[in-house]
């Protein structure tokens, strides 16, 4: 039996995979209640949490987790703590650096300096696979050495180090987890599925960096809320968790599902040269969380069709969005 999880704080839990988790949690019989703290910076939308505000167990504070006296406050209120809330888009790290820092080192930093004083039973810090770096072949498991090339990536493995050094040094019950790429209804327009579907949905050319040939493991969002819930409630303090179990495909490939559900050609698909820095494959071995019981459940093909519906029937949530807001890919 794992830890009573009580009065949880999720930061972060206004954007894509924090809106999910909340409403996954609310259903937990042993979660008394749930407080998202969140900025709501372009990426959060309070709308992404939608009917789930109606819960009387559900508590939303707007707010900045920089700002050391509300973390504080909030901290000391609950009894454990999962964190999501970060910058989250490689392109805007490299023409931005220094908001990354902050927000992803400065800020767990301040998380942690509260879980620390008032001892919370578990600090779950969400990381990503991209702070591996690119692996030709084989696949990264939880002791492979850290090699971020963006950024955003340097950040996060910044953050997990910061996060795990308070397990070493201060006895906070911290575990890590590292999820590969989520897909999923709910998530900002400029990732690259979202981008995709919103532009096949508006009649728009697609862009593909290099020859596409760029390996991610995708992820449905829900799959990946089922093992943080899982490592939440089991994951031993100190441990990284590896969160993977998606479909390998290039970007090519995604390409070709997304226009096979559009019935769409590849006429509207266009190559753009690649970025500078731009990771050829990501690939993680799981078989820690597995252990734990994880078994990721949806399948890419369903999962798409899904999300494609999702934004078909929810053009609010996306036509209105500012020009530069989705010219990321
Ligand atoms: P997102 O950008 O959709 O959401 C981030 C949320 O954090 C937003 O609601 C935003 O308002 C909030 N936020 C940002 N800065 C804040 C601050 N200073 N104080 C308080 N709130 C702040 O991101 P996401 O895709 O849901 O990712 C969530 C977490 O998962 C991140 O830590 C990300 O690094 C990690 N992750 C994401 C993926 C993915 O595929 N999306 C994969 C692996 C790991």
């Amino acid at each position: 039996m794992g830890a009573q999880r009580g009065q949880v704080l999720v930061t972060g839990g206004a954007g894509f995979i924090g809106s999910h988790f909340v409403r996954r949690l609310l259903k937990a019989d042993d979660v008394a209640g749930v407080t998202v703290l969140d900025a709501l910076t372009y990426a959060g939308n309070i709308k992404n949490l939608s009917d789930a505000v109606l819960s009387p167990k559900l508590s939303f504070v707007p707010g900045n987790i920089l700002d050391k006296q509300l973390v504080d406050d909030l901290v000391q209120a609950h009894s454990s703590v999962v964190h999501f809330a970060a910058e989250s888009h490689v392109d805007r790290s490299l023409s931005n650096a220094g908001a990354f820092l902050e927000t992803n080192v400065l800020g767990t930093q301040n998380l942690l300096d509260a879980a620390r004083r008032y001892g919370v039973s578990k600090f779950v810090h969400i990381s990503t696979d991209e702070v591996y770096g690119p692996l030709e072949s084989g696949r990264a498991d939880e002791d492979a050495t850290l090699r971020p090339t963006v950024p955003y990536a340097a950040s996060k493995a910044a953050s997990d180090m910061v996060a795990l050094s308070h397990f070493h040094t201060f006895g906070v019950p911290v575990c890590v987890t590292r999820s590969s790429n989520n897909y999923g209804p709910r998530q900002h327009a400029e990732k690259i599925i979202p981008l995709f579907v919103t532009r096949l949905l508006k009649g728009h050319a697609l862009t593909l960096h290099g020859q596409g040939q760029h390996v991610r493991n995708w992820l449905h969002v829900e799959d990946n809320c089922q093992a943080v819930e899982l490592v939440l409630r089991d994951g031993v303090p100190g441990e990284v968790y590896n969160i993977g179990g998606g479909t390998d495909l290039t970007s090519k490939d995604l390409t070709a599902v997304l226009l096979r559900i559009f019935g769409a050609d590849w006429d509207c698909v266009q190559y753009i040269p690649d970025r500078t820095s731009n990771d050829i494959r990501y690939a993680m071995d799981w078989s820690k969380v597995a252990a734990l019981g994880f078994r990721p459940a949806r399948d890419l093909e369903e999962g798409l069709a899904e999300t494609v519906d999702w934004y078909r029937s929810n053009p609010d949530r996306w036509a209105p969005l500012p020009r530069k807001e989705m010219q990321h890919a």
